[in-house]
């Protein structure tokens, strides 16, 4: 919510003009992917299956992030590489048609050209109901760790931008990414990638990176989200980040869910397949000015199956509802840190549908999470159960 007064102060012209029209539009839930890959990198289908999974499966908007590559100019993959790929390549036949794929034979085999987000994208768009947004997961490393950085609504293709250390090359890279965004009209639409991939990044790194984003939850088998007995998991680390962020009175650290997903035909625990984590941005309309909007106010949750009714903060309360699901039960938690106190806690817990959490005015932020007694489906780790998480914010 300290983020919007950037924003404003960057779109006074659009500000003036949505007053104007007050009181605007009503806001609503968008559910959204903002993390997957495709033939263009090691995502194991082609771009249009992928937009297909998604809009199949009741989401609104989806960010396509191949690594350190945009969907655009000619890319040509070998469909006789493997049975996989062509097997991939008779599937897709199935569901699009060939018609318009260019395709060419050399030694033999089949080569087709990938089409690009421009060529596709007006096939699966529907206005309202289903966005796609051009992204680039910009892949590097430092200190043989990786380090990547998602870029949403990015047009201008980010190399990345190297460093001596991990934290010194995150910082380039969302300086760099940030150059880009800046051309487009965006300020920082930057998500930091499961941190603790290869165990990276730590919560001074992320804290210094000037990032605004970061996945708490990824879908990739590989990500360590939680953490191991040397290790944070990816909460922790949140919160440790916020506390080096409110120290200092920057912004908050706001966390997002992505599937990151890298296979598309073997659906179970161990491979990167759609449908665990996802956004819900509550903004006025599905484009990007207005799920960026929301996003930067805080105004969204993610989840891995909980869904919410609604959410509100005022400066004396942090308020939760849910839409329960039948024979499902729930616990509400509210999570922040104290004045003077070293690490985040639990500061209230409620069993529901609804919770209220009062401030004390001894916090220094509070988020909301839920968990739910339902186990998900094909989960990241087995055991894990269906959660939903809300954004930190500092109690004025
Ligand atoms: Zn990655
Ligand atoms: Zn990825």
């Amino acid at each position: 919510m300290q983020k919007a007064s950037i924003y404003l102060s960057m779109s006074v012209f659009l500000l003036v003009i949505s007053l104007a029209w007050s009181p605007g539009p009503k806001k609503q839930f968008w559910k959204g992917n903002m993390h997957t890959h495709s033939f263009w990198s090691d995502g194991n289908t082609f771009p249009e299956e992928v937009a297909y999974w998604f809009k199949k499966n009741g989401y609104n908007f989806l960010l396509v992030t191949d690594h350190n590559i945009l969907q655009e100019g000619e890319k040509w993959i070998n469909a006789d590489r493997n049975k996989s790929i062509r097997e991939t390549y008779d599937k897709y036949l199935e569901h699009f048609g060939g018609v318009g794929l260019d395709t060419k034979t050399e030694n033999d085999q089949l080569h087709v050209r990938l089409r690009t987000l421009k060529e596709y994208r007006s096939e699966f768009e529907v206005p309202g109901e289903f966005l796609l947004l051009s992204g680039e997961e910009i892949s590097d490393a430092s200190e043989k760790k990786p380090v990547h950085l998602n870029g949403v609504d990015i047009s201008t293709l980010v190399h990345p931008a190297g460093g001596e250390t991990v934290k010194e090359c995150l910082r380039n890279n969302v300086l760099a990414i940030e150059k880009a965004l800046a051309k487009d009209g965006h300020p920082n639409w930057i998500i930091v990638n499961h941190p603790n991939f290869g165990w990276a990044m730590t919560a001074e790194d992320i804290a210094a990176s000037g990032a605004w984003f970061f996945e708490v939850y990824n879908g990739h088998p590989s990500v360590n989200n939680y953490g191991n007995e040397d290790n944070p998991g990816t909460e922790e680390i949140w919160d440790q980040v916020n506390k080096i962020r409110a120290e200092k009175g920057q912004d908050l650290l706001y966390g997002v869910a992505n599937d990151d997903v890298h296979h598309y035909h073997e659906f179970r625990i161990g491979r990167a397949n759609p449908g665990r984590g996802w956004s819900m941005i509550r903004a006025e309309s599905l484009d990007s000015e207005s799920l960026y909007k929301s996003m930067m106010e805080g105004d969204y949750y993610f989840s891995t199956g909980v869904e919410l009714k609604d959410f509100n903060v005022s400066s004396r309360k942090y308020v939760v509802s849910l839409i329960p699901a039948p024979e499902v039960e729930y616990k509400i938690e509210f999570i922040g840190l104290l004045k003077g106190e070293e690490n985040a806690k639990t500061l209230a817990t409620v069993n529901g549908a609804k919770a209220r959490y009062k401030f004390s005015g001894d916090e220094i932020f509070v988020r909301a999470r839920i968990t739910s007694t339902r186990k998900k489906e094909n989960p990241y780790a087995e055991g894990d159960v269906e959660m939903a998480w809300l954004q930190p914010v500092r109690p004025k």
